[in-house]
């Protein structure tokens, strides 16, 4: 829902402003599925708004359910026919997070990312961000399920830190009490650690937060994973998240994926400590250890047991790390497993 087009159908019409509020407050308030819901605008309005400011630019293909209703995953197509994947996943009771995607595809090519397998195809448009959300706000007053998306993390398919315009305009979008009224913290955007975007995100949304994805705290071994880390080593990353505690000082999380026999080792984790007393302030960092959602890649999952010896290890040295509780992965809508079929 892009609230400037609809801004000037009402405009070329010669109709008063507050018939702009009236969508506003129809579309963000009462998540409507079309124009004709909305009684109070003239007939002339919703028949031209439905023609020229669509409330969604996305249509749904398909929308998956977890056995258990925790995790629903939906492949979205595009206008011009391109396909994205959105996550909805309630952690808990309370909480529903929308998990959006930023580009079709990726460029950057993370080995246990089925994303990035796909290649890059297009970055998305602010609109088409947001609408995952407005989607999924739809998709639960269907469905009967209470409470309204709470928050929202942009960890689907794509960097959002490569496509920043677009990212930082629905950011404004997203926490505009206005439009969809997303309290800035409990907002997060995931990078594979460009610094320059980093340093940015810092300075346009202090309040927002950041999430790396680290996957391994020694260069060799984060190159092979994830071959960012070939332009942008660690020592850069290092940099600009001393940087961005300059600006923020909110906590920033470090995820990080264990892939058996790969980087849970116990120097592995060693090498993650030092990484982070490295950075000055390790009371910021929180480790997010992740299960490994297998993908296509010949990487196997660290197990249960070996995820809590290494988790031990961190918390032992005086790192902040938990142990995340895997959702979606029975619709191959857990973290890397995101892909479309058609580009
Ligand atoms: S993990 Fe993120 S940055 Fe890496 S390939 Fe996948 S979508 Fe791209």
């Amino acid at each position: 829902m892009d609230l400037r087009r609809a801004a000037k159908v009402i405009k070329d019409l010669g109709l008063p402003p507050y018939r702009l509020d009236q969508v506003r407050r129809a579309v963000f308030g009462h998540a409507v599925s079309s124009y004709e819901e909305i009684s109070v605008l003239p007939m002339e309005l919703r028949a031209e708004l439905t023609r020229s400011a669509a409330i969604l630019c996305l249509a749904p293909r398909e929308v998956l359910v977890s056995p258990d209703g925790r995790a629903r995953k939906a492949a979205l197509a595009l206008l011009d026919g391109k396909v994205v994947e959105t996550v909805l996943l309630r952690p808990s009771p309370r909480r529903w997070t929308a998990c959006v995607s930023t580009q079709v595809g990726c460029a950057f090519g993370c080995v246990f990312c089925a994303t990035g397998r796909m290649g890059f195809v297009r970055d998305l448009t602010a609109e088409e961000i947001t609408d995952q959300v407005l989607f999924w706000r739809r998709h639960m007053l269907r469905e009967g399920l209470e409470g309204g998306v709470s928050n929202v993390v942009y960890m689907g398919m794509g960097e959002p830190l490569a496509n920043y315009a677009a990212v930082a305009q629905s950011l404004k979008d997203l926490i505009d009490p206005r439009q969809h009224g997303i309290g800035a913290r409990h907002v997060s955007v995931s990078t594979v650690g460009i610094p320059q975007g980093i340093e940015r995100f810092a300075a346009d949304f202090p309040q927002i937060n950041l999430a790396v994805s680290l996957h391994a705290a020694e260069d060799e071994l984060r190159s092979r994973l994830v071959p960012a880390n070939r332009a942008f080593p660690l020592a850069e990353l290092a940099r600009a998240l001393e940087r961005y505690l300059g600006i923020s000082s909110r906590k920033v999380l470090l995820e990080y994926a264990l892939l058996a026999g790969v980087n849970d080792r116990a120097r592995d984790a060693d090498a993650l400590v030092a990484f982070v007393r490295r950075l000055g302030r390790p009371e910021l960092f929180h480790v997010n250890l992740i299960l490994y959602n297998p993908t296509e890649a010949s990487l196997r999952p660290t197990s249960e047991l070996e995820a809590r010896r290494f988790q031990d290890r961190l918390l032992a040295a005086g790192l902040k790390a938990t142990l995340r509780q895997s959702l979606g992965a029975d619709i191959r809508g857990a973290c890397g497993q995101l892909v479309s079929e058609r580009r």
